[in-house]
């Protein structure tokens, strides 16, 4: 890159702050540029309305973020954030039974998502080569037609003009159109519907009700249920329940309805929780229509001076809590891309698009054949669906009785190990063994009144 080099990054969603950090080290200057006037400290905002629902940070994802801007894990703690075991301190009823709690050595940081976001805002903010612009929309693309990008028009009438451009603006980006106005194909795309509607409420819980740190899940047997509730501790010693499911079940937002769906969950730790929880927010609801790849690596025809990441490259199926996570590496694969090749030129956005494609295609497929597990989810079919299927209900129920399996399904769902470390023979045969002890385990199910959580797990 030429000492002079300039980058504007599009977004300042948790992809657009991890790429500002990449290129404040390979750019003499960084702008940040987003449309909502950003906090000076935690609080949601309007441009990105799922903040105020929960975000986990998988493992490799903090990891990540930590690489980026070191002392980041210190900082969340210190503002409250819970580090918890994702098995040992996990309620989680699933297909009929309790997983088993063990120590699994998988640990997650439990944190508000705008906590998150404005401790790395804070972080790079500190950055003298970073600009942050707030309050400013961007417009769409200035460049060359047919040969690169080099800026953004905003829709103040201004240009920032860049040697590189990153569209990290969120699923809703606008860069179809803009490609096309600079005579560029607009990539192909993925959709699988899924229709998953969350409802969320913050409460602070009663010390005596609450299992401990970190997150209960009750969740509903697909295909014939398709329901959830889920509750994650979060700082300032509060708890973020949310209520939802797939295609149409959703939790209605009047706080009696709210408990009623809770109450008709298979068991009851999410029910209690609520009924003995001090509400600090009305329940808000958002849905999620379709996860969404964009396929930049399929074009032929790609521009310099411009690369899509976050959601704007792919937007995954949010249940099973992977975006942020991919959004961090894939900031650590524009680092190594850029150093490879120097440049801003075509071979280095193809590179960053070969190689984050890897990656996405992974945690896609992962989605996407449990997505399908319920009826009404439409969009291009992994194949071997009822194998994979049946084989995925053994895990879960060797779960129940099977400190080995938990512990390695949790890496695989945390990308800590490939999918391939479920179907290994010899793991194969420890599934089906525990599923079969586990079938004869005596079912628990809505025993327990709020005061005994913490005592039966
Ligand atoms: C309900 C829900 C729950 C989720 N839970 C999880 C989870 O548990 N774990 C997880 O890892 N991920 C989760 N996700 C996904 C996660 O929110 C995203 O993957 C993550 O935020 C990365 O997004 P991003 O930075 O690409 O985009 P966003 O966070 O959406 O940010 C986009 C930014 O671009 C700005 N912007 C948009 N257009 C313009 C424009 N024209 N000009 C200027 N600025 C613009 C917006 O204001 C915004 O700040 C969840 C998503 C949803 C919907």
């Amino acid at each position: 890159m030429q000492k002079e080099a300039a980058a504007v990054v599009i977004g300042a969603g948790i992809a657009g702050l991890a790429a500002a950090r990449v290129l404040a080290d390979r750019f003499a200057r960084v702008t940040v540029v987003d449309r909502d006037r950003l906090p000076s400290g935690p609080e949601s905002r309007r441009g990105v309305p799922q903040s105020a629902h929960p975000h986990a940070l998988l493992a490799v994802g903090r990891e990540a973020l930590e690489k980026l801007f070191p002392g980041l894990t210190d900082d969340l703690v210190e503002r409250g954030a819970v580090w918890a075991d994702v098995v040992r301190d996990a309620v989680v009823w699933q297909l009929d039974g309790y997983r088993t709690r063990v120590d699994s050595g998988v640990t997650l940081l439990f944190m508000t998502r705008p906590l998150l976001e404005s401790c790395v805002r804070r972080r790079l903010r500190s950055l003298p080569q970073v600009t942050i612009l707030d309050e400013t929309a961007v417009a769409g693309l200035a460049g060359r037609p047919g040969e690169r990008v080099s800026g953004v028009d905003l829709a103040d009438g201004r240009t920032l003009a860049a040697d590189l451009v990153v569209d990290a603006s969120g699923r809703g980006s606008r860069s179809d159109r803009w490609l096309r106005d600079l005579e560029f194909p607009s990539p192909p795309e993925s959709v699988i519907t899924v229709r998953v509607h969350y409802t969320t409420r913050l409460v602070r819980g009663r010390p005596e009700c609450l299992p401990g740190p970190g997150m209960i899940i009750v969740a509903e047997s697909p295909p014939e249920h398709r329901r959830y509730g889920a509750a994650f501790s979060v700082e300032g010693d509060r708890w973020l329940v949310t209520l939802g499911g797939f295609h149409g079940a959703q939790a209605p937002t009047d706080p009696a309805g709210y408990q009623e769906f809770a109450d008709s969950l298979p068991d009851t730790p999410i029910a209690e929780l609520l009924r003995h929880a001090e509400p600090l927010t009305d329940p808000v609801a958002y849905t999620y229509p379709t996860s969404r790849r964009r396929h930049f690596e399929r074009l032929r025809r790609i521009p310099a001076g411009y690369v899509a990441m976050g959601d704007a490259l792919c937007s995954f199926n949010p249940v099973y809590g992977h975006g942020m996570t991919v959004a961090a590496q894939e900031a650590l694969t524009l680092a190594e891309c850029l150093d490879r090749h120097h440049s801003t030129a075509v071979p280095m956005a193809r590179d960053f698009y070969r190689r984050t494609g890897k990656l996405i295609s992974v945690v896609w497929q992962m989605a996407a054949s449990t997505d399908f597990a319920y009826p009404g989810t439409e969009g291009p079919r992994p194949r071997g669906l009822a194998l994979t299927h049946w084989y995925q209900r053994q895990v879960f129920r060797a779960c129940h009785v099977s400190p080995e399996v938990v512990t390695t399904m949790v890496r695989v769902q945390h990308l800590l190990e490939p999918g391939s470390a479920l179907l290994r023979p010899a793991m194969v045969a420890k599934v089906l063994r525990a599923a079969r002890r586990a079938g004869k385990v005596p079912e628990t199910r809505n025993a327990f009144p709020a005061r005994s959580i913490d005592r039966r797990l």
